[in-house]
């Protein structure tokens, strides 16, 4: 598999049994259908994304890549909940392609959400 932004080769990486592919140069990050989502509930699965977001930033800026895994050309979508993390998904497998960092950054807000979900549920405190 070759990464959608720079052509380098991807290699499998694999976290609690969810595979993903990770680019070895500029290492964004290819989740399959779903796995970014099954990935940002596991505890520190973060760790995946070990690439500097200074590169991944210069490679967010690279639009119109073709989906690595079925060649369908890829259509930039900002994260729901996140609307600065644009990420690259393609809309015929589903896969979805993290630019260096974005994983990190994308996970964050989960636990920023989780704290505010407990304080909802402790209004006492
Ligand atoms: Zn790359
Ligand atoms: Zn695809």
């Amino acid at each position: 598999m070759k990464c959608p932004k720079c052509s380098a080769g991807m290699e499998s990486v694999t976290f609690q049994d969810v595979q993903v592919d990770r680019c070895t140069k500029c290492q964004g990050i290819f989740f399959d259908a779903r796995e970014h989502i099954a990935l940002k509930d596991i505890k520190g699965s973060e760790a995946i994304d070990t690439g500097d977001a200074a590169t991944g930033r210069k490679m967010d800026k690279k639009a119109n890549v073709t989906c690595p895994r079925c060649s369908t050309k890829m259509v930039q979508v900002a994260d729901v909940d996140q609307h600065h993390i644009v990420l690259d998904a393609c809309p015929s497998c589903l896969g979805v392609f993290f630019d260096a960092g974005e994983f990190r950054d994308f996970k964050v807000y989960s636990f920023a959400d989780y704290l505010k979900g407990l304080f909802r549920h402790n209004p006492g405190k």
